[in-house]
């Protein structure tokens, strides 16, 4: 589907670090845990492509991969991490800010919500972030196999009501499971459409 190979391409610790703004990018976010590696992992066919986003140094970046020629995938620091330092989680928010205010080639950013726990606290302030930079933004379901279809209705019904709190979310969530594949082609049809 993506045109090219995926790879990684840098991690990026400052904005002067980022690749030239040459094509349309889309960013994933979510806390840590969420399952965002293994949801790239996913969307990529690529196993231990995002794996590199999580080894120890490298968590504070953000991480840029191809996909296909056309497009960049950018792997957001996970957040939500209480073992950080308070200086490390103030930089990366400032390097947060100035990449979502700044970059103008993103298109659509994903917020990756595990389907068991729902929109927390954290979740609403970088949806507040990506509202205040007007950058589009979708809920991602992740882990949704952990659920079964009627405990998973109350969870989607709790987002999409959270969501009205928030001008720049697309009101339809994507479920996903990276164990079970579920929603990836979706997933991938929307970034493909994307331009
Ligand atoms: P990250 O910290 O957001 O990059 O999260 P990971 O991708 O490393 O996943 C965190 C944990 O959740 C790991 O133990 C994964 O195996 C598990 N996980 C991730 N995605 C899924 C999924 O779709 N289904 C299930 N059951 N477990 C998942």
């Amino acid at each position: 589907l993506f045109a090219g190979p995926v790879d990684f391409v840098k991690g990026v610790v400052g904005m002067d670090g980022l690749p030239p703004a040459d094509r349309p990018e889309v960013c994933f976010a979510g806390r840590s845990n969420v399952g965002k590696s293994s949801l790239i992992n996913a969307l990529t066919g690529r196993k231990g492509l995002a794996r590199a986003s999580n080894t120890p140094g490298r968590t504070q970046e953000i991480n840029y991969f191809t996909l296909g020629d056309q497009t960049y995938l950018v792997d957001l620091p996970g957040y939500g991490f209480a073992k950080a330092p308070v200086a490390v989680v103030a930089k990366w928010q400032a390097l947060l800010k100035s990449y979502l205010a700044g970059r103008q080639t993103l298109r659509r950013a994903f917020c990756l919500i595990d389907a068991r726990h729902g929109v927390k606290d954290v979740d609403h302030e970088i949806m507040q972030l990506l509202d205040r930079s007007a950058v589009p933004f979708q809920v991602v379901l992740t882990k949704a196999d952990k659920l079964g279809p009627n405990a998973i209705k109350p969870v989607i019904a709790q987002v999409e009501d959270a969501l009205q709190k928030h001008p720049a979310a697309f009101p339809e969530l994507v479920v996903t499971s990276s164990d079970k594949g579920q929603g990836i082609a979706t997933l991938r049809a929307i970034i493909a459409a994307l331009d």
